[in-house]
């Protein structure tokens, strides 16, 4: 068995082969820390957590290194500061936003069963590595110093004779066809409608560092090159996978590839780039005016992370998901009934017929219908399989305790019934003790008679 993944790039699936089988690097984009995360953003980091634990799996958990950053420098993190706290230093302001956002980030990804990436790099502590990079692309011609700014010229890129990937390549994109389209109001500095910036000046009271390229200014990165310094910082100028959500394959993507493929003079940043699909809810567009917009905190109220866990990997990753109620429900029961038959039993290893179609690109739909047959057949390799896709983090009890607790059924008062009807049952007394059993269905609690006396669960 290979794994074999799907590349944006070449728009094919082949065999992954590492380039280093002990040291596996794999780059995903993370956060812009402003605001609470939404269950969209939930979808890369849940699918790039199994593909994380599925090459943990292949190659041991010491051989493989995955990064994720916290981009913590954005105009919209120094507006959400403004907004929010207008009497502190706008720099306070700023902290404040970031610390209390990425603290909610950390504890819904937690929540979501996904394990912390090897390293998790903040923006502003690599600002030294984004100057070395534009230094470098100033230097070989492909970015130039304008009013305070240095804008990279994919022109430049693509007219240069070298083994350099062609701007464009990536999301499929002429560049001619770009500059053709290219908006009309562009920045006047700018030589090329479609050059970007690499850095620019800060404004009065704004997070600043001294500038590359001999500007005299203050100044701060733009968002592009922040991850190109991030993974040459931590995974090298060329490692194995690149993911993120299908959103940012242009411009972010292909602007990454550009400024490491140029700085370095290489003919590919990662060598497999993977994208996750678009997410909507209950068949709409997720926006904050349609008023469908779903934060992830919202949700953990309401349902344990491993049930938006199992939810989200029920679709394949590069198909879009609808996120509906009515899906929630059944992971809902699916996760109980997997909790109560398999969370306390002794994990055996990953049954083959699960691991199969996780190799094939990631093929979780399959491997969940694989998770359903081990269910009648091998309840050991159905626990080692959950647990090699992240669930069964709880004990059944644990997992029981919490459901009452959420459901706010009174477990004392539950008892007290019980213990009433098994009394009325001694003596006969059939009409209470149906009494009893029709009084605790109308407050969610299903009974079960045994020999070894009566077991109770909530419903949902
Ligand atoms: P952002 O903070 O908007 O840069 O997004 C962080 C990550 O979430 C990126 O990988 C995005 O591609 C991804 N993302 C954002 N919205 C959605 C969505 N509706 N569905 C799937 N992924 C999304
Ligand atoms: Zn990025």
């Amino acid at each position: 068995m290979e794994l074999r993944l799907y590349d944006t790039l070449t728009k094919e699936k082949r065999p992954f082969q590492p380039l280093d089988a002990n040291n596996v690097r794999m780059y995903v984009c993370g956060p812009t820390v402003y605001d609470f995360a939404h269950i969209g953003n939930a979808r890369p980091v849940i699918v790039f957590d199994v593909l994380f634990r599925l090459l943990r799996h292949l190659y041991g958990e010491a051989h493989v290194k995955y990064v994720r950053n916290i981009t913590d420098v954005d105009d919209k993190i120094n507006d959400r500061a403004a907004r929010d706290f207008p009497g502190l230093p706008l720099n306070e302001a700023i902290r404040e936003v970031t610390e209390h956002t990425g603290k909610q980030f950390h504890a819904d990804v937690d929540a979501l069963g996904a394990l912390r990436p090897s390293v998790e790099p903040r923006a502003t502590e690599h600002i030294s590595e984004m100057r070395e990079i534009i230094e470098k692309l100033v230097a070989g011609g492909f970015a130039y110093v304008a009013e305070d700014h240095v804008l990279f010229s994919p022109q430049a890129m693509n007219a240069a004779n070298s083994t350099l990937p062609r701007y464009g390549a990536l999301s499929n994109r002429s560049l001619d066809e770009m500059v053709a389209g290219a908006r009309v109001d562009v920045a006047p500095y700018k030589k090329g409608n479609t050059d970007f910036v690499l850095w620019k000046p800060s404004k009065p009271g704004e997070p600043s560092w001294p500038s590359p390229a001999g500007i005299a200014a203050q100044g701060r990165p733009g968002w592009h090159v922040e991850c190109s310094a991030m993974a040459w910082k931590h995974l090298g100028e060329y490692f194995d996978i690149h993911g993120g959500g299908i959103d940012l394959v242009f411009p972010h993507h292909e602007n990454e590839v550009a400024q490491t493929c140029c700085a370095f003079h290489r003919e590919r940043m990662a060598n497999y780039w993977m994208h996750n699909g678009f997410l909507q809810v209950e068949s709409e567009k997720m926006s904050k005016s349609l008023g469908n917009f779903v934060i992830i905190r919202d949700l953990l109220a309401d349902w344990p992370g491993e049930v938006l866990r199992l939810n989200m990997l029920k679709t394949h990753y590069r198909s879009p998901i609808d996120w509906t109620m009515k899906s929630l429900e059944e992971s809902a029961k699916t996760l109980d009934d997997w909790y109560r038959v398999a969370a306390d039993a002794e994990p055996g290893q990953p049954a083959t017929s699960v691991l199969e179609p996780l190799l094939d690109d990631l093929n979780t739909p399959l491997a969940i219908a694989a998770l359903h047959g081990l269910r009648g057949s091998d309840i050991s390799a159905l626990a080692g399989s959950l647990r090699l896709l992240g669930f069964l983090s709880e004990s059944a009890a644990q997992w029981e305790a919490r459901k009452r607790q959420a459901s706010g059924v009174d477990a004392k008062e539950v008892e007290r019934l019980i213990s009433e009807r098994t009394a009325a049952r001694a003596r006969k007394d059939f009409n209470e003790s149906d009494r009893i059993r029709d009084l605790l269905a109308a407050m969610g609690v299903a009974i079960k008679d045994s020999k070894e006396g009566t077991t109770w669960e909530v419903l949902r």
